[in-house]
C-alpha cells in the first residue's frame, strides 16, 4: 500500500481507503462487513469513511461493531464521521453549532471509538453562518473529539469563507474536502480547488472514483441485476445516469473499453489507477458491496504504472473533458 499526506496536515492515509455509503446496513450485514474491513485492513488501508446519513446510522453502528470486534489498534486506523442529515427534526440537520456538537457526539457512539480521525460537513448549509460551523468543528477539536475536520461538496469560495473566518476569529481551519472525482467528473478537484491545495494545504478524500459503479462497465448493455442502480430507494441515481448527460457519458465510458483491453488493464483498475494519478488526490474511497469487488479493486495500485504520459493522453482523447484550469 502506498500512503500519501492528507494535504499539508502529518497524518499518513493509505491511497486507496473503504466507505460504506449503500453498502452497509443495505446490502453489506454485519458478517461480510468485518470481513471486508478485514481484508481492507490486512491489504493496508488505514481509512474507513462514514457518514450520520448513512442507513440513517445503520451504516455507523455496522462499522463501529466490527471494528470493535476484529479488535483493531485505535492508533493503527481513521475513521471519519460527516454531519449533516441527522434525522426530521430541525435540530437535528445542518450545521448549526448544536447539530454539529449532537452529531458528533452520536457518530462516536455508534463507531464505538472515543474520538473521530476526521469529521466532515457533508454539505454547505446556508442557513448557518460559517463561523458558527468553524466555531462549532473548532470546539470539538479543542475537546479531544475530532482531530481534523473537513468539508464535503463545499465550493472552493466556501471553504476559502471558512479559513477566513478561521483566521479571523483564531479557530481551527478545515484540512480537507471530500468531492466526488471519477472520469467523468473533475472539474473541482483539477481546476475550481487548485488556489486551495497552494493556499491551504488542502487534502481531498475523493469518492466515486467509479461513478457509482458505471467506470466498471458493466452498465454497458443494460442493468445488471443486484447492482446499485438496480437497488430500490436508489432511483434518484437510476434517473441520473437515463437523462441526455447520463447517456453521453455511458457512451464515453463504453469508448474506453477498447483501451482498456489493449492495456491488459480491467476498466475498475483504469479508472481507480487514473484518480490515484493525481497528485492533489489524498486518497481514493473505494466502495464494495461484496469481497471480490473490494479484493480487485485494492490490486489497482499496480495499473498506476501503465498509465503512462501516452496512455493518460489517450485517456484524454476519448473522455474529451479535460477542464481549463
Ligand atoms: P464507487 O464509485 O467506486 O462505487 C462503488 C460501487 O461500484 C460498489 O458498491 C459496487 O456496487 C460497484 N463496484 C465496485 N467495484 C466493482 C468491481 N470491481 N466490479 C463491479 N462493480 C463494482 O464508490 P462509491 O460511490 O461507493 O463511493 C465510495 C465511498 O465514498 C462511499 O462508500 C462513501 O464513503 C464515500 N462517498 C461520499 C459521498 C459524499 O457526499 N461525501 C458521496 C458518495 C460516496 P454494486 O455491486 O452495488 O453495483
Amino acid at each position: 500500500m502506498e500512503y500519501r499526506r492528507l494535504g499539508r496536515s502529518g497524518l499518513q492515509v493509505s491511497a486507496l481507503s473503504l466507505g460504506s455509503w449503500v453498502t452497509f446496513g443495505k446490502q453489506v450485514n454485519m458478517r461480510d462487513a468485518k470481513t471486508l474491513l478485514k481484508t481492507a485492513y490486512d491489504a493496508g488501508v488505514n481509512f474507513f469513511d462514514n457518514a450520520e446519513g448513512y442507513e440513517a446510522g445503520e451504516s455507523e453502528k455496522i462499522m463501529g461493531e466490527a471494528i470493535a470486534s476484529l479488535g483493531l489498534p485505535r492508533d493503527s486506523f481513521i475513521v471519519s464521521s460527516k454531519v449533516f442529515w441527522g434525522g426530521d427534526q430541525p435540530t437535528q440537520r445542518g450545521l448549526s453549532a448544536k447539530h454539529v456538537r449532537d452529531a458528533c457526539d452520536a457518530a462516536l457512539g455508534r463507531l464505538k471509538v472515543d474520538y473521530l480521525d476526521l469529521f466532515y460537513c457533508h454539505r454547505p448549509d446556508i442557513d448557518t453562518p460559517v463561523a458558527e460551523t468553524v466555531r462549532a468543528m473548532h470546539n470539538l477539536i479543542q475537546q479531544g473529539k475530532v482531530l481534523y475536520w473537513g468539508t464535503s461538496e463545499w465550493s472552493a469560495q466556501q471553504i476559502t469563507e471558512a479559513h477566513l473566518a478561521a483566521r479571523e476569529f483564531g479557530l481551527t481551519p478545515p484540512t480537507m474536502e471530500q468531492p466526488q472525482y471519477n472520469l467523468l467528473h473533475r472539474d473541482k478537484v483539477e481546476a475550481e480547488f487548485l488556489p486551495l491545495y497552494e493556499n491551504y494545504g488542502m487534502g481531498t478524500t475523493i469518492w466515486s472514483p467509479l461513478a457509482s459503479g458505471l467506470l466498471t462497465g458493466k452498465y454497458a448493455e443494460g442493468i445488471p441485476e443486484g447492482s446499485r442502480l438496480a437497488l430500490p430507494g436508489y432511483e434518484w441515481l437510476r434517473e441520473l445516469w437515463e437523462t441526455e448527460n447520463g447517456k453521453q457519458k455511458l457512451e464515453v465510458i463504453k469508448k474506453l473499453l477498447p483501451l482498456s483491453k489493449k492495456l491488459g488493464v480491467s476498466m475498475p483498475h483504469l479508472a481507480i489507477a487514473w484518480c490515484l494519478k493525481n497528485p492533489n488526490v489524498s486518497t481514493v474511497i473505494l466502495g464494495a458491496s461484496r469481497l471480490s469487488q473490494l479484493e480487485d479493486n485494492l490490486e489497482s495500485l499496480t495499473a498506476v504504472p501503465k498509465l503512462t504520459d501516452d496512455v493518460m493522453q489517450e485517456i484524454e482523447a476519448i473522455v474529451g473533458n479535460k477542464p481549463a484550469a
